[in-house]
């Protein structure tokens, strides 16, 4: 029997992740910060929530980890709980990297401590490469994070590369671009977008205030980002990844896509500058060539079309 443990299994990954085990033939223990108040929306419209075993436990607390490792015996670890937002992380940033950072060394002991032998995964991030010198990036370029998120990121990456190179225990670290889905959370730039554009279209709100839109990003579609995951953790060798779809577009061209496939005039879009962020990326995309070459990972998401896919569920799903 092959188990593989969650951690964020409620989040956007945590849930298509899920999905892809239970159908790879895996036991799921899905790790939540609290059972009580667990958001579990995910899960369930994916219609795994009754699949998985759903287990609380606090990743800042090592001994909770190693109870979790000896009760289930997993085979893999995939660690997706992080504060996750840029933005938040310019609020919390204490809060931010104490836990970003924290939860990760606290798995790699725990590993250490109870079997070697079990696979780990990291959510790492493009943020981490912030201030860009190079495009493409690739898995050798600089890091240079520019948030308090994106520097919790590259701590946390570096544990597992040290752990990795310094124990020898199967590490393997997805450093991920932007990936969307209808899963992801309202406070993300694509949902967000989607969401109040159809709010606008319906008349419940007037306007859609944003920060700097002139910014370009790599945006992917997020069920197939999490096949990638799986992939490498499956590959003989453990490395890092860079999981992307190639191409930049800047905010203001996806704002007017969303706009125009549902005939909202552009004068809808305003800007403040209160919502601009104290230091940005200005432009970023990588190569998904070693993922491709060395996974077999295939990836050609037509972002138009996985665009049009997304407004059509929001709107569905909208009352
Ligand atoms: P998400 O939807 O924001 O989910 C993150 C999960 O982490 C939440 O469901 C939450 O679950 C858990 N969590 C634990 N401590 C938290 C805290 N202090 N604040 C907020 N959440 C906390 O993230 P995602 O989009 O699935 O991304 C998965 C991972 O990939 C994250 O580590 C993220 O940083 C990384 N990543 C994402 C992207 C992207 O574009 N989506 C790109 C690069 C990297 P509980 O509350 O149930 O514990």
């Amino acid at each position: 029997m092959k188990t593989a443990i969650i951690t964020g299994v409620t989040g956007q990954d945590g849930a298509y992740l899920s999905l892809l085990l239970l159908n790879k033939g895996y036991t799921v223990i899905g790790l939540t910060r609290s059972y009580n108040s667990i958001n579990s929306f995910g899960l369930e419209y994916l219609k795994v929530r009754d699949k998985i075993l759903l287990e609380e436990c606090d990743l800042t607390d090592i001994s909770q980890i190693i109870k979790i490792l000896k009760k289930y015996n997993p085979i893999e670890v995939y660690n997706l709980s992080a504060q996750s937002s840029v933005s938040n992380s310019f609020n919390q940033p204490i809060g931010t990297v104490q836990y970003n950072i924290i939860s990760v060394l606290n798995q790699l002991e725990a590993i250490k401590l109870v079997d070697k032998t079990i696979k780990f995964y990291q959510a790492s991030s493009s943020e981490m490469y912030g201030m860009v010198n190079q495009l493409p990036i690739t898995e050798e370029s600089v890091l240079h994070p520019l948030s308090p998120y994106a520097i919790s990121k590259a701590a946390a990456h570096w544990l597992c590369v040290n752990y990795r190179e310094s124990y020898g225990l199967f590490i393997c670290c997805g450093i991920l671009f932007n990936h969307e889905s209808y899963l992801r959370s309202d406070n993300f730039f694509l949902k967000k977008i989607i969401k109040q554009a159809i709010n606008i279209k319906m008349g419940r709100q007037k306007e859609l205030k944003v920060g700097n839109i002139d910014i370009k990003r790599d945006f992917g579609y997020a069920p197939k980002y999490v096949e990638a995951m799986y992939l490498m953790m499956q590959h003989e060798l453990a490395s890092d990844y860079l999981i992307c779809s190639g191409k930049s577009r800047t905010l203001r061209s996806i704002i007017e896509k969303v706009f125009a496939y549902l005939d909202i005039s552009f004068d809808k879009i305003v800007i403040d500058p209160r919502l601009y962020r104290p230091t940005d990326i200005e432009d970023i995309y990588g190569s998904n060539l070693k993922a491709k070459q060395t996974l077999n990972w295939d990836y050609d998401g037509d972002f138009e079309l996985i665009l049009e896919g997304l407004i059509n569920e929001e709107r569905k799903n909208t009352l």
